[in-house]
């Protein structure tokens, strides 16, 4: 029992980091949407528009730690699942209005996440214009995998990142494919949030989002980073 709160406090979210004891923090999840314009053409879009975000609250990380299959239940009131793989940013030095050229002195470094949808409730707010949370931010929709440090990564954006379900690609691109890469991304998302040490920055899928289902195995990577593997229950 806490004799300061009302309740006990939930325990912070963290991710495991390559190599290291010590766990990353997590404090907010921004994603980018439609950030690879063959995606953006599947989604039903074309041409190059400003970057634009959303988030997932913190305690929809499901950590897959360093050599096991997470697990995450398939989520209520959807019939249609996606996978999108994703480069993830994890931000160690916080700052607002921070320029591209400055962003990678606040990269702490990078893992492979997925940003789970229910693609179908998510449709529907889009006819709507409502807002998307119900279909992104729901429960265990932020899968990821270990955190290697950025001077251990690697050229992640000159990386190939894939997505196989049950051993058969369903995605694979390249990080240059980026429509904004990861310093103008951070540089257009500081100017609207001031970016906090333990943000996680989901960069954007490419093309090839498709349903899952119960009993699927998921496996993705970006080369240079541990990849992530998980299981629809
Ligand atoms: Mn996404």
């Amino acid at each position: 029992m806490s004799e300061h709160y009302a309740f006990t406090p939930p325990a912070t979210v963290s991710v495991p980091v390559v190599g290291r004891a010590q766990r990353f923090p997590v404090h907010r999840i921004y994603c980018v949407g439609r950030n690879y314009e063959e995606h953006a053409k599947e989604m039903g879009f074309t041409g190059r528009e400003p970057p634009f975000f959303f988030l997932k609250p913190a305690d929809t990380v499901v950590v897959a730690e360093p050599g096991q299959t997470a697990s995450t239940p398939y989520p209520s009131l959807t019939s249609n699942l996606h996978h999108e793989i994703e480069l993830v940013v994890a931000i160690g030095t916080g700052g607002k209005n921070i320029q591209a050229a400055d962003a990678a002195k606040h990269i702490y470094g990078y893992a492979v996440g997925l940003d789970m949808t229910r693609r179908d409730l998510q449709g529907e707010m889009k006819k709507q214009g409502r807002p998307w949370c119900i279909g992104k931010a729901y429960d265990h929709s932020a899968p990821i995998g270990p955190i290697t440090l950025a001077a251990e990564a690697g050229d992640v954006n000159n990386a190939a990142i894939w997505l196989q379900v049950n051993g058969s690609d369903r995605q694979r691109s390249n990080a240059n494919k980026l429509i904004w890469n990861v310093a103008e991304t951070i540089e257009h998302l500081s100017a609207a949030w001031e970016l906090q040490p333990g943000d996680l920055i989901y960069t954007g899928t490419p093309e090839g989002v498709n349903a899952v289902v119960r009993g699927d195995t998921l496996v993705g990577g970006v080369d240079g980073l541990t990849p992530i593997s998980m299981s629809i229950g």
